[in-house]
């Protein structure tokens, strides 16, 4: 049987989303869409042959939605997350889950008083081939124990309404959940260094940031967030064991050798880095929620970054190392 999706926000992202629920994944169809421009909304709607529903709150109630996207604005998450829970639909929220870490928590709770998992979250990185490799092979023991991660998170550039806080929210919080579920354990403690501004950046943009994490073990990371690095969109990560390194390989698989040069080709823009991860992503999601048991990033792993950027934050305001409290995982979520 074919699950009727419901998806809120016909931006960017959802719009992929929408494409990629109709032609790349199976069993699934967009049974509704729904955004606070009408009219964008409208047109998509038309273009996918689906159900425009003049709101979100309605298009979660509707009985024509089994389950629902979230793809709208972030300020906007808590609450259509909140009223998935009341109607007890599964839900896949783009991240983040909420803007602070406080509404994830009342989020987890009202999950745990609904008794069913409900949430996902829009981690897509977990369901990229490259960094399950690397996740394989630090856990069959190929590197010994990790020491240290170098990862690296560079946009071409930037949208100019891009503030020094979305660095840490928006680009940094995928390395926040990468790394964390990579090397399975919490940060304890945040930090992060700024120095010379790139002068292409937007006037007052602190960019690029050093995030510096360490986790419960001792680990170290640092991950440099670089909004502005004028020549791509190019994710790196090295961990560091006690025996070997593992690192996560260019995406672009071909060599070129010509006129006295080698290499390979750099992508742009985010939206072409990741797209295998997000079908990857919502293949597993729309059988997950057929057998009724979801298997993905959870409430708990929204919280868990989140209140991972906001120490971030606050460690950069203040100039100072900041404790990261976590603490433990709900059994509800094991
Ligand atoms: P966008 O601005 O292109 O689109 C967002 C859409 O949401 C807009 O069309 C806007 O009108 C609509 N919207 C805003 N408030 C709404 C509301 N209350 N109800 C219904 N619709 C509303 O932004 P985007 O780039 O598509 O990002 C959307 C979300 O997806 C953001 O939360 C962002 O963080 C997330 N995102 C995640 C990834 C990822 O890699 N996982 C990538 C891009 C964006």
């Amino acid at each position: 049987m074919e699950l009727n999706i419901g998806v809120i926000g016909t931006g960017g992202i959802g719009r992929d989303h929408i494409r990629r629920i109709t032609e790349v994944v199976a069993g699934a169809r967009v049974a509704a869409v729904t955004d606070i421009d009408a009219e964008l909304a409208g047109t998509v709607a038309n273009q996918y042959q689906t159900r425009f529903l003049p709101s979100a709150e309605e298009l979660i109630q509707s009985p024509e939605v089994d389950a629902v996207v979230i793809a709208s604005w972030d300020p906007t998450h808590a609450e259509y997350v909140h009223a998935c829970i009341r109607e007890s639909k599964q839900v896949l929220c783009e991240k983040p889950l909420a803007s602070t870490a406080d509404d994830c928590r009342r989020i987890i709770d009202a999950e745990i008083a609904q008794g069913k998992k409900l949430v996902q979250v829009g981690f897509m990185r977990r369901y990229d081939k490259d960094y399950l490799s690397m996740k394989a092979a630090i856990k069959q023991g190929n590197i010994g124990a990790p020491l240290m991660v170098h990862a690296c998170h560079r946009n071409r550039t930037h949208i100019a309404s891009h503030t020094n806080d979305m660095t840490i929210t928006n680009s940094g919080v995928h390395e926040i959940d990468i790394l964390r579920w990579m090397l399975e354990e919490e940060y304890v403690s945040a930090q992060v260094l700024t120095g010379k501004c790139n002068h292409y950046a937007a006037h007052g943009l602190q960019d690029p940031q050093l995030l510096l994490l360490q986790t419960e073990s001792g680990i170290l990371i640092n991950v440099e967030v670089n909004m502005a690095s004028g020549y791509g969109y190019d994710i790196q990560c090295e961990i560091v064991g006690e025996t070997g390194t593992v690192r996560l390989p260019d995406p672009s698989a071909l060599q070129l050798r010509s006129e006295g040069r080698h290499g390979f080709g750099i992508l742009s823009e985010w939206s072409q880095r990741f797209v295998e991860a997000y079908d990857n992503e919502f293949k597993h999601w729309v059988s997950d929620v057929k057998r009724g048991k979801l298997t993905g990033p959870d409430s708990w792993d929204g919280y868990a970054a989140c209140i991972t950027a906001e120490a971030l934050i606050r460690a950069r305001n203040e100039g100072t190392a900041v404790p990261i409290s976590i603490g433990t995982r709900p059994a509800f979520y094991h």
